[in-house]
Protein backbone atom coordinates (compact mmCIF):
# COMPACT_ATOMS: atom_id res chain seq x y z
CA UNK A 1 0.00 0.00 0.00
CA UNK A 2 1.81 3.29 -0.78
CA UNK A 3 1.33 6.54 1.01
CA UNK A 4 0.91 9.80 0.05
CA UNK A 5 3.04 13.09 0.88
CA UNK A 6 1.06 15.79 1.73
CA UNK A 7 -0.44 18.25 -0.77
CA UNK A 8 -1.77 22.17 0.22
CA UNK A 9 -5.25 20.65 0.87
CA UNK A 10 -3.60 18.40 3.43
CA UNK A 11 -1.79 21.04 5.23
CA UNK A 12 -5.03 23.68 5.19
CA UNK A 13 -7.33 20.70 6.62
CA UNK A 14 -5.26 19.45 9.14
CA UNK A 15 -4.61 23.33 10.28
CA UNK A 16 -8.38 23.67 11.07
CA UNK A 17 -7.96 20.87 13.78
CA UNK A 18 -5.90 22.61 16.03
CA UNK A 19 -4.85 25.85 16.80
CA UNK A 20 -2.69 27.45 14.76
CA UNK A 21 0.19 27.50 17.72
CA UNK A 22 -0.28 23.73 17.68
CA UNK A 23 1.34 22.84 14.40
CA UNK A 24 3.81 23.67 12.47
CA UNK A 25 5.84 22.93 9.30
CA UNK A 26 8.60 25.42 10.85
CA UNK A 27 12.19 23.82 9.49
CA UNK A 28 13.62 23.82 13.56
CA UNK A 29 10.31 21.46 14.95
CA UNK A 30 10.68 19.44 11.46
CA UNK A 31 14.34 18.75 12.32
CA UNK A 32 13.72 18.21 16.50
CA UNK A 33 11.22 15.53 15.29
CA UNK A 34 13.68 13.87 12.60
CA UNK A 35 15.88 11.91 14.41
CA UNK A 36 16.25 10.09 17.80
CA UNK A 37 19.65 9.35 20.12
CA UNK A 38 20.75 6.68 17.49
CA UNK A 39 23.01 7.18 14.87
CA UNK A 40 20.16 6.23 11.93
CA UNK A 41 19.78 8.89 9.39
CA UNK A 42 17.42 11.63 10.36
CA UNK A 43 14.04 12.11 7.92
CA UNK A 44 12.08 15.66 8.52
CA UNK A 45 8.30 15.29 8.93
CA UNK A 46 6.14 17.23 6.74
CA UNK A 47 4.52 18.51 9.63
CA UNK A 48 4.52 18.16 13.26
CA UNK A 49 1.01 18.78 15.44
CA UNK A 50 0.61 18.84 19.15
CA UNK A 51 -2.64 17.72 20.06
CA UNK A 52 -4.17 17.74 23.47
CA UNK A 53 -7.12 15.65 23.54
CA UNK A 54 -8.02 12.51 22.18
CA UNK A 55 -10.65 13.30 19.72
CA UNK A 56 -8.42 15.72 18.20
CA UNK A 57 -6.01 12.54 17.77
CA UNK A 58 -8.74 10.77 16.39
CA UNK A 59 -9.53 13.68 14.14
CA UNK A 60 -6.26 14.04 12.78
CA UNK A 61 -6.12 9.67 12.02
CA UNK A 62 -9.28 9.51 10.31
CA UNK A 63 -7.97 12.23 7.71
CA UNK A 64 -4.49 10.74 7.41
CA UNK A 65 -6.12 7.23 7.00
CA UNK A 66 -8.56 8.30 4.38
CA UNK A 67 -5.87 9.83 2.42
CA UNK A 68 -3.00 7.65 3.35
CA UNK A 69 -0.85 10.32 4.65
CA UNK A 70 1.71 8.40 6.95
CA UNK A 71 1.23 8.93 10.66
CA UNK A 72 4.45 9.13 13.74
CA UNK A 73 3.80 9.17 17.25
CA UNK A 74 6.42 10.97 19.34
CA UNK A 75 7.41 10.63 23.17
CA UNK A 76 10.45 12.46 23.94
CA UNK A 77 12.59 10.90 21.02
CA UNK A 78 15.15 9.33 23.22
CA UNK A 79 14.80 5.91 21.78
CA UNK A 80 17.93 4.10 20.51
CA UNK A 81 17.18 2.14 17.30
CA UNK A 82 15.07 4.98 15.20
CA UNK A 83 12.01 4.01 16.63
CA UNK A 84 10.26 7.16 16.13
CA UNK A 85 11.82 8.74 13.27
CA UNK A 86 9.09 9.43 10.86
CA UNK A 87 11.03 7.43 8.26
CA UNK A 88 7.87 8.36 4.94
CA UNK A 89 7.90 11.79 6.37
CA UNK A 90 3.88 12.92 6.26
CA UNK A 91 2.48 13.63 10.06
CA UNK A 92 4.80 13.27 13.85
CA UNK A 93 2.29 13.69 16.49
CA UNK A 94 4.21 15.00 19.12
CA UNK A 95 2.60 14.15 22.92
CA UNK A 96 4.65 17.33 24.65
CA UNK A 97 1.77 18.88 25.57
CA UNK A 98 -0.29 16.31 26.46
CA UNK A 99 1.36 15.44 29.87
CA UNK A 100 -0.76 15.92 32.52
CA UNK A 101 -1.26 13.78 35.38
CA UNK A 102 -5.12 13.54 35.43
CA UNK A 103 -5.95 11.28 38.68
CA UNK A 104 -3.90 9.79 41.47
CA UNK A 105 -5.98 6.85 43.24
CA UNK A 106 -3.39 6.07 45.26
CA UNK A 107 -6.46 3.53 47.62
CA UNK A 108 -6.44 1.36 43.94
CA UNK A 109 -2.59 1.82 43.61
CA UNK A 110 -3.12 3.50 39.98
CA UNK A 111 -2.56 6.62 38.10
CA UNK A 112 -4.37 8.01 35.53
CA UNK A 113 -2.05 10.01 33.03
CA UNK A 114 -2.00 11.54 29.63
CA UNK A 115 0.82 9.61 27.39
CA UNK A 116 3.23 12.74 27.27
CA UNK A 117 3.94 12.73 30.66
CA UNK A 118 7.82 12.13 31.78
CA UNK A 119 7.79 9.21 34.21
CA UNK A 120 10.10 10.88 36.20
CA UNK A 121 8.13 13.91 37.18
CA UNK A 122 5.30 11.23 37.43
CA UNK A 123 6.86 9.31 40.30
CA UNK A 124 8.23 12.87 41.42
CA UNK A 125 4.55 13.75 41.95
CA UNK A 126 3.87 10.49 43.52
CA UNK A 127 6.23 10.49 45.68
CA UNK A 128 3.70 11.77 49.01
CA UNK A 129 1.74 9.04 48.02
CA UNK A 130 4.82 6.31 49.13
CA UNK A 131 3.61 4.61 45.91
CA UNK A 132 5.98 4.71 42.43
CA UNK A 133 6.02 3.31 39.11
CA UNK A 134 9.21 0.93 39.07
CA UNK A 135 10.29 1.18 35.05
CA UNK A 136 13.10 3.43 34.83
CA UNK A 137 14.98 4.01 31.32
CA UNK A 138 16.93 6.40 32.47
CA UNK A 139 16.25 9.40 29.78
CA UNK A 140 13.71 11.85 30.56
CA UNK A 141 11.15 9.05 28.50
CA UNK A 142 7.14 9.94 28.04
CA UNK A 143 4.93 7.34 29.30
CA UNK A 144 3.72 7.07 25.54
CA UNK A 145 6.84 6.07 24.80
CA UNK A 146 7.35 3.99 27.69
CA UNK A 147 4.43 1.93 26.47
CA UNK A 148 5.49 1.56 23.03
CA UNK A 149 8.43 0.24 23.79
CA UNK A 150 8.20 -1.61 26.43
CA UNK A 151 10.81 -0.25 28.08
CA UNK A 152 12.85 -1.47 31.43
CA UNK A 153 15.42 -0.43 33.00
CA UNK A 154 17.91 -1.00 36.31
CA UNK A 155 15.10 -2.21 38.47
CA UNK A 156 13.59 -4.59 36.11
CA UNK A 157 15.32 -7.41 37.66
CA UNK A 158 12.97 -7.02 41.03
CA UNK A 159 9.72 -4.86 39.42
CA UNK A 160 9.40 -5.86 35.97
CA UNK A 161 8.93 -3.94 32.63
CA UNK A 162 6.40 -1.36 31.83
CA UNK A 163 4.29 -4.49 30.62
CA UNK A 164 3.86 -5.11 33.98
CA UNK A 165 2.42 -1.67 34.72
CA UNK A 166 -0.09 -1.06 32.12
CA UNK A 167 -3.65 -1.46 33.80
CA UNK A 168 -6.13 0.12 31.29
CA UNK A 169 -5.41 2.20 27.71
CA UNK A 170 -7.57 4.68 25.53
CA UNK A 171 -6.25 4.45 22.34
CA UNK A 172 -6.83 5.79 19.04
CA UNK A 173 -6.86 3.43 16.20
CA UNK A 174 -5.31 4.13 12.34
CA UNK A 175 -9.32 5.06 11.15
CA UNK A 176 -9.89 7.21 14.24
CA UNK A 177 -12.20 5.07 16.24
CA UNK A 178 -11.62 5.39 20.03
CA UNK A 179 -11.31 2.38 22.08
CA UNK A 180 -11.06 1.64 25.90
CA UNK A 181 -8.90 -1.23 26.77
CA UNK A 182 -8.13 -2.89 30.06
CA UNK A 183 -9.94 -2.57 33.31
CA UNK A 184 -9.09 -1.44 36.66
CA UNK A 185 -9.36 -4.93 38.59
CA UNK A 186 -5.78 -6.57 40.14
CA UNK A 187 -6.22 -9.32 37.63
CA UNK A 188 -8.71 -10.46 34.52
CA UNK A 189 -9.48 -13.50 32.91
CA UNK A 190 -11.60 -11.98 30.63
CA UNK A 191 -11.26 -12.04 26.75
CA UNK A 192 -8.41 -11.93 24.71
CA UNK A 193 -5.23 -9.59 26.10
CA UNK A 194 -4.98 -6.77 23.87
CA UNK A 195 -3.75 -4.60 26.54
CA UNK A 196 -0.14 -6.13 26.09
CA UNK A 197 -0.77 -6.47 22.20
CA UNK A 198 -0.41 -2.67 22.02
CA UNK A 199 2.64 -2.55 24.96
CA UNK A 200 5.49 -2.91 22.24
CA UNK A 201 4.01 -2.11 19.68
CA UNK A 202 6.42 0.84 18.81
CA UNK A 203 3.50 2.97 17.97
CA UNK A 204 2.36 0.84 14.64
CA UNK A 205 -1.01 -0.63 15.73
CA UNK A 206 -2.77 2.47 17.45
CA UNK A 207 -1.75 5.86 19.34
CA UNK A 208 -2.28 5.65 23.10
CA UNK A 209 -4.19 8.84 23.91
CA UNK A 210 -4.66 7.62 27.92
CA UNK A 211 -3.11 5.49 30.32
CA UNK A 212 -3.91 4.09 33.71
CA UNK A 213 -0.88 2.78 35.60
CA UNK A 214 -0.25 0.47 38.69
CA UNK A 215 2.17 1.89 40.95
CA UNK A 216 3.44 -0.03 43.55
CA UNK A 217 4.66 0.90 47.39
CA UNK A 218 8.30 2.35 47.76
CA UNK A 219 10.19 0.23 50.40
CA UNK A 220 11.29 1.49 53.44
CA UNK A 221 14.58 0.84 53.61
CA UNK A 222 17.37 0.78 50.83
CA UNK A 223 20.98 -0.28 50.24
CA UNK A 224 23.72 -0.26 47.33
CA UNK A 225 26.92 -2.30 47.59
CA UNK A 226 29.60 -2.09 44.88
CA UNK A 227 31.24 -4.99 44.50
CA UNK A 228 35.14 -5.57 42.22
CA UNK A 229 35.38 -8.62 40.87
CA UNK A 230 38.54 -9.62 39.20
CA UNK A 231 37.17 -10.70 35.81
CA UNK A 232 34.08 -10.74 33.69
CA UNK A 233 33.58 -14.36 34.20
CA UNK A 234 33.24 -13.95 37.81
CA UNK A 235 31.22 -11.11 37.51
CA UNK A 236 28.63 -12.73 35.11
CA UNK A 237 28.69 -16.16 37.70
CA UNK A 238 28.38 -13.98 40.46
CA UNK A 239 25.31 -12.47 38.95
CA UNK A 240 23.96 -15.94 38.30
CA UNK A 241 24.19 -16.70 42.08
CA UNK A 242 22.72 -13.81 43.17
CA UNK A 243 19.43 -13.80 41.17
CA UNK A 244 19.63 -18.01 42.73
CA UNK A 245 19.90 -17.20 46.37
CA UNK A 246 16.44 -15.61 46.69
CA UNK A 247 17.47 -12.27 48.11
CA UNK A 248 15.51 -10.64 45.10
CA UNK A 249 17.78 -7.38 44.89
CA UNK A 250 15.98 -4.21 43.05
CA UNK A 251 18.93 -4.07 40.52
CA UNK A 252 22.48 -5.68 39.48
CA UNK A 253 24.45 -3.39 37.29
CA UNK A 254 27.35 -5.02 35.65
CA UNK A 255 30.16 -2.39 34.48
CA UNK A 256 32.91 -3.53 32.85
CA UNK A 257 36.42 -1.60 33.69
CA UNK A 258 36.35 0.56 31.20
CA UNK A 259 33.17 2.07 32.38
CA UNK A 260 34.20 2.37 35.85
CA UNK A 261 37.35 4.31 34.72
CA UNK A 262 34.62 6.69 32.93
CA UNK A 263 33.06 7.15 36.01
CA UNK A 264 35.83 7.49 38.34
CA UNK A 265 36.89 10.25 35.26
CA UNK A 266 33.63 11.77 35.51
CA UNK A 267 32.69 11.64 39.23
CA UNK A 268 35.74 11.13 40.95
CA UNK A 269 34.70 7.66 42.59
CA UNK A 270 37.81 6.25 42.98
CA UNK A 271 36.45 2.84 42.67
CA UNK A 272 38.84 0.00 41.36
CA UNK A 273 38.86 -0.49 37.33
CA UNK A 274 38.15 -3.92 37.32
CA UNK A 275 34.78 -5.47 36.61
CA UNK A 276 32.08 -4.49 38.97
CA UNK A 277 28.27 -4.99 39.98
CA UNK A 278 26.41 -2.38 41.40
CA UNK A 279 23.55 -3.94 43.77
CA UNK A 280 21.08 -2.49 45.07
CA UNK A 281 18.31 -3.79 47.67
CA UNK A 282 15.30 -2.90 48.74
CA UNK A 283 13.60 -4.12 51.77
CA UNK A 284 10.70 -3.80 55.00
CA UNK A 285 13.61 -3.25 57.50
CA UNK A 286 17.57 -2.26 58.03
CA UNK A 287 17.38 -6.08 58.98
CA UNK A 288 15.99 -8.08 56.30
CA UNK A 289 18.87 -5.61 54.29
CA UNK A 290 21.77 -6.43 56.33
CA UNK A 291 20.90 -9.90 55.98
CA UNK A 292 20.51 -9.96 52.13
CA UNK A 293 23.71 -7.81 52.24
CA UNK A 294 25.27 -10.99 54.03
CA UNK A 295 24.57 -13.04 51.45
CA UNK A 296 25.90 -10.98 48.57
CA UNK A 297 29.01 -10.49 50.21
CA UNK A 298 29.45 -14.13 50.69
CA UNK A 299 28.35 -14.85 47.06
CA UNK A 300 30.69 -12.32 45.59
CA UNK A 301 33.67 -13.60 47.65
CA UNK A 302 33.24 -16.59 46.58
CA UNK A 303 33.72 -15.32 42.98
CA UNK A 304 37.14 -13.84 44.53
CA UNK A 305 35.67 -10.49 44.96
CA UNK A 306 38.79 -7.88 45.46
CA UNK A 307 37.07 -5.19 46.82
CA UNK A 308 33.60 -5.16 48.79
CA UNK A 309 31.91 -1.85 49.97
CA UNK A 310 28.43 -2.85 51.71
CA UNK A 311 25.77 -0.19 53.53
CA UNK A 312 26.41 2.46 51.35
CA UNK A 313 24.47 5.46 52.79
CA UNK A 314 21.41 7.08 50.67
CA UNK A 315 23.70 10.01 49.42
CA UNK A 316 26.37 7.77 48.45
CA UNK A 317 23.60 5.68 46.31
CA UNK A 318 21.86 8.56 44.90
CA UNK A 319 25.26 9.43 43.50
CA UNK A 320 26.18 5.95 42.33
CA UNK A 321 22.79 5.79 40.60
CA UNK A 322 23.05 9.39 39.06
CA UNK A 323 26.20 8.08 37.60
CA UNK A 324 24.96 4.70 36.09
CA UNK A 325 22.11 5.90 34.59
CA UNK A 326 24.57 9.10 33.31
CA UNK A 327 26.67 6.30 31.77
CA UNK A 328 25.80 6.84 28.08
CA UNK A 329 26.36 10.46 28.65
CA UNK A 330 29.46 10.04 29.92
CA UNK A 331 31.43 8.06 27.22
CA UNK A 332 29.33 10.43 24.28
CA UNK A 333 31.42 13.23 26.33
CA UNK A 334 34.63 10.91 26.50
CA UNK A 335 34.37 10.76 22.68
CA UNK A 336 32.55 14.01 21.14
CA UNK A 337 33.97 13.52 17.59
CA UNK A 338 32.22 10.34 17.89
CA UNK A 339 28.82 8.22 16.62
CA UNK A 340 28.07 5.29 18.79
CA UNK A 341 25.80 2.33 18.53
CA UNK A 342 24.37 0.57 21.78
CA UNK A 343 23.68 -2.92 20.91
CA UNK A 344 21.09 -4.46 23.35
CA UNK A 345 20.57 -8.21 23.45
CA UNK A 346 18.86 -10.11 26.57
CA UNK A 347 19.29 -13.68 27.08
CA UNK A 348 18.29 -16.24 29.80
CA UNK A 349 19.96 -15.70 33.16
CA UNK A 350 22.15 -18.88 33.01
CA UNK A 351 23.44 -18.24 30.17
CA UNK A 352 24.21 -14.59 31.04
CA UNK A 353 28.21 -15.48 32.45
CA UNK A 354 28.70 -17.10 28.86
CA UNK A 355 27.01 -14.15 26.68
CA UNK A 356 28.73 -11.51 28.77
CA UNK A 357 31.76 -12.97 28.74
CA UNK A 358 31.53 -13.37 24.43
CA UNK A 359 30.26 -9.57 24.34
CA UNK A 360 33.67 -8.70 25.98
CA UNK A 361 35.81 -10.70 24.04
CA UNK A 362 34.67 -9.48 20.86
CA UNK A 363 33.94 -5.76 21.14
CA UNK A 364 37.52 -6.25 22.06
CA UNK A 365 38.57 -7.17 18.85
CA UNK A 366 36.78 -4.44 17.14
CA UNK A 367 39.25 -1.99 16.07
CA UNK A 368 37.19 0.59 17.84
CA UNK A 369 38.66 3.54 19.71
CA UNK A 370 35.08 3.36 21.91
CA UNK A 371 33.65 -0.17 23.21
CA UNK A 372 31.73 -0.34 26.77
CA UNK A 373 30.17 -3.25 28.05
CA UNK A 374 27.67 -3.00 30.74
CA UNK A 375 24.31 -3.68 31.45
CA UNK A 376 21.36 -4.85 33.35
CA UNK A 377 22.87 -7.97 34.18
CA UNK A 378 20.06 -8.91 36.69
CA UNK A 379 17.61 -9.92 34.16
CA UNK A 380 20.12 -10.99 31.81
CA UNK A 381 20.56 -7.63 29.73
CA UNK A 382 23.94 -7.06 28.14
CA UNK A 383 24.69 -3.39 26.67
CA UNK A 384 27.54 -2.79 24.24
CA UNK A 385 28.48 0.72 23.40
CA UNK A 386 30.64 0.91 20.58
CA UNK A 387 31.54 3.89 18.38
CA UNK A 388 33.64 5.45 15.56
CA UNK A 389 34.36 8.11 13.69
CA UNK A 390 30.99 8.86 10.89
CA UNK A 391 33.39 8.27 8.28
CA UNK A 392 35.49 5.70 9.58
CA UNK A 393 33.89 3.14 6.99
CA UNK A 394 36.04 0.68 7.69
CA UNK A 395 35.05 0.54 11.48
CA UNK A 396 31.36 0.73 10.78
CA UNK A 397 31.50 -2.42 9.07
CA UNK A 398 33.31 -3.96 12.04
CA UNK A 399 30.64 -2.58 14.40
CA UNK A 400 27.60 -3.92 12.41
CA UNK A 401 29.13 -7.39 11.82
CA UNK A 402 29.55 -7.38 15.98
CA UNK A 403 26.24 -6.10 16.39
CA UNK A 404 25.28 -9.06 14.62
CA UNK A 405 27.33 -11.90 16.13
CA UNK A 406 25.75 -10.40 19.74
CA UNK A 407 22.30 -10.95 17.93
CA UNK A 408 23.08 -14.37 16.38
CA UNK A 409 24.75 -15.77 20.25
CA UNK A 410 21.79 -13.97 22.24
CA UNK A 411 19.35 -15.92 19.95
CA UNK A 412 21.43 -19.35 20.17
CA UNK A 413 21.55 -18.67 23.65
CA UNK A 414 17.64 -18.69 23.75
CA UNK A 415 17.44 -15.19 24.02
CA UNK A 416 16.49 -11.85 22.06
CA UNK A 417 18.01 -9.54 19.61
CA UNK A 418 15.98 -6.42 21.60
CA UNK A 419 15.84 -6.37 25.52
CA UNK A 420 14.70 -3.01 25.80
CA UNK A 421 15.05 -0.83 23.23
CA UNK A 422 12.78 -2.11 20.74
CA UNK A 423 13.03 -2.89 17.03
CA UNK A 424 12.80 0.60 15.09
CA UNK A 425 14.91 0.22 12.37
CA UNK A 426 18.02 -1.11 13.68
CA UNK A 427 16.58 -4.53 14.57
CA UNK A 428 14.28 -4.96 11.50
CA UNK A 429 17.18 -7.62 9.91
CA UNK A 430 16.86 -9.59 13.11
CA UNK A 431 13.24 -9.91 13.02
CA UNK A 432 13.21 -13.44 11.06
CA UNK A 433 16.00 -15.08 12.70
CA UNK A 434 14.31 -14.18 15.96
CA UNK A 435 10.35 -14.74 15.35
CA UNK A 436 10.49 -17.06 12.41
CA UNK A 437 7.11 -18.34 10.79
CA UNK A 438 5.30 -15.99 14.04
CA UNK A 439 6.33 -12.92 12.15
CA UNK A 440 3.74 -13.47 9.64
CA UNK A 441 1.40 -13.37 12.15
CA UNK A 442 2.39 -10.24 13.54
CA UNK A 443 2.14 -8.61 9.97
CA UNK A 444 -1.51 -9.94 10.06
CA UNK A 445 -2.32 -7.93 13.17
CA UNK A 446 -0.42 -5.08 11.77
CA UNK A 447 -2.66 -5.25 8.85
CA UNK A 448 -5.67 -5.84 10.82
CA UNK A 449 -5.26 -2.72 12.81
CA UNK A 450 -3.78 -0.38 10.29
CA UNK A 451 -4.95 -1.22 6.32
CA UNK A 452 -3.62 1.14 4.97
CA UNK A 453 -0.26 1.10 6.73
CA UNK A 454 0.14 4.62 8.17
CA UNK A 455 1.50 4.20 11.64
CA UNK A 456 4.73 4.53 12.07
CA UNK A 457 5.37 3.03 8.01
CA UNK A 458 8.91 1.35 7.61
CA UNK A 459 9.12 -0.56 10.70
CA UNK A 460 9.49 -3.80 12.53
CA UNK A 461 9.22 -5.95 9.56
CA UNK A 462 11.55 -6.98 6.85
CA UNK A 463 9.97 -5.54 3.70
CA UNK A 464 8.94 -2.78 5.38
CA UNK A 465 5.54 -3.42 5.01
C1 LIG B 1 20.82 7.68 27.68
C2 LIG B 1 19.70 6.72 27.37
C3 LIG B 1 19.50 5.63 28.20
C4 LIG B 1 18.47 4.74 27.94
N1 LIG B 1 18.28 3.67 28.78
C5 LIG B 1 17.24 2.85 28.57
C6 LIG B 1 16.97 1.78 29.49
O1 LIG B 1 17.68 1.58 30.47
N2 LIG B 1 15.90 1.00 29.26
C7 LIG B 1 15.07 1.21 28.18
O2 LIG B 1 14.09 0.48 28.04
N3 LIG B 1 15.31 2.20 27.29
C8 LIG B 1 16.35 3.02 27.46
N4 LIG B 1 16.58 4.05 26.58
C9 LIG B 1 15.71 4.19 25.38
C10 LIG B 1 14.48 5.10 25.53
O3 LIG B 1 14.64 6.05 26.56
C11 LIG B 1 13.21 4.28 25.78
O4 LIG B 1 12.96 3.38 24.71
C12 LIG B 1 11.95 5.14 25.97
O5 LIG B 1 10.88 4.30 26.28
C13 LIG B 1 11.57 5.99 24.78
O6 LIG B 1 10.58 6.91 25.21
P1 LIG B 1 10.32 8.29 24.45
O7 LIG B 1 9.26 9.01 25.18
O8 LIG B 1 11.58 9.00 24.20
O9 LIG B 1 9.70 7.73 23.10
P2 LIG B 1 10.12 8.05 21.59
O10 LIG B 1 11.53 7.73 21.38
O11 LIG B 1 9.65 9.41 21.22
O12 LIG B 1 9.20 6.99 20.84
C14 LIG B 1 9.38 5.62 21.05
C15 LIG B 1 8.32 4.83 20.28
O13 LIG B 1 7.07 5.08 20.87
C16 LIG B 1 6.12 5.52 19.92
N5 LIG B 1 5.23 6.40 20.66
C17 LIG B 1 5.51 7.51 21.36
N6 LIG B 1 4.42 7.99 21.95
C18 LIG B 1 3.40 7.17 21.62
C19 LIG B 1 2.00 7.15 21.89
N7 LIG B 1 1.42 8.06 22.65
N8 LIG B 1 1.27 6.15 21.36
C20 LIG B 1 1.82 5.20 20.59
N9 LIG B 1 3.13 5.17 20.28
C21 LIG B 1 3.91 6.15 20.80
C22 LIG B 1 6.97 6.18 18.85
O14 LIG B 1 6.32 6.22 17.60
C23 LIG B 1 8.18 5.26 18.83
O15 LIG B 1 7.92 4.11 18.03
C24 LIG B 1 17.62 4.95 26.82
C25 LIG B 1 17.82 6.07 25.99
C26 LIG B 1 18.85 6.94 26.25
C27 LIG B 1 19.04 8.12 25.35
Amino acid sequence: MSLNHLDEHDHHYLASLVPPDRISTGQSNLHTHSRDQSRHPAVRPEVVIWPHTTEEIAAILRYADQRHLPVTAWGAGSSLEGNPIPVAGGIVLSFAQMNRILDIRDNDFQVDVQPGVIYKEMNHQLRHTGLFFPPDPGAAATIGGMIANNASGTRTVRYGSTKDYVQQLTVVLADGEIIEIGNRAAKSSSGFDLLHLFVGSEGMLGVVAQATLRLTGIQEEFAWAVATLPTIAAAGRAVFDIRRSGIDPAAIELLAPECIEVINRARQFGLTCSPTLFVELHGPTRQHLADAMQILEEICRNEGCLEFKPGLDRTERDRLVEARHALGEMIAQAHPDHKRVVIDVAVPISTYPEMIAYAREESLKVDAASAYTFGHAGDGNIHLVVGARPKDAQTWQAIDALNSRMVAKALALGGTATGEHGVGIGKIKFMTAEHGPSLAWMRKIKHLFDPNGILNPGKMFPDNE
